[in-house]
């Protein structure tokens, strides 16, 4: 629990949200500002700012609940043509809100989201098993 912390506030009960499912350890609401009606987010009670920081249980719970979320998408009446699970982990790949977050968004076809992807030829494979190499031991 963090005094200056919106989703720490959420979990207290101190701020307002409009709650969907709640266990001992996750509790998932509806995004203020969605980028799709039904945009839903899945955080852990306790805070954290990182993902490494997360307590791999509560990390397994979110991901069991954002199963949920899409099901219970899917078996609405909100538009969707499919989800998409995105969860931003540090500044530099956007994250806002410094509480671990999933965010769970109904899709479908021109919705108006978007990801603009650069993409490149594949590297030769030296280079991917080289980058194996070095994530597997830093693992
Ligand atoms: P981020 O960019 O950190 O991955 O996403 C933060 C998300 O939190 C945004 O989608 C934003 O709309 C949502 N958000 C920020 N403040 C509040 C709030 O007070 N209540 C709710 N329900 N969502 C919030
Ligand atoms: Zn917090």
């Amino acid at each position: 629990m963090t005094d200056d912390c919106i989703f720490c506030s959420i979990v207290s009960g101190t701020a307002p949200a409009s709650v969907v499912h709640e266990t001992d350890r996750v509790i998932a609401f509806m995004d203020i500002a969605p980028v799709t009606p039904g945009h839903m987010l899945v955080i852990p009670k306790a805070h954290s700012a990182d993902l490494v920081d997360v307590d791999p249980a509560d990390a397994a719970e979110m991901m069991t609940a954002a199963q949920r979320m899409d099901a219970a998408l899917r078996s609405s009446t909100v538009p969707t043509e499919g989800v998409n699970l995105f969860y931003a982990d540090g500044e530099a790949a956007g994250q806002e809100v410094f509480h671990a977050h999933l965010h769970v968004f109904p899709r479908f076809a021109g919705d108006g989201f978007g990801l603009t992807v650069r993409t490149s030829a594949p590297p030769p494979r030296a280079e991917p098993d080289r980058l194996a190499g070095e994530l597997t031991a830093s693992w």
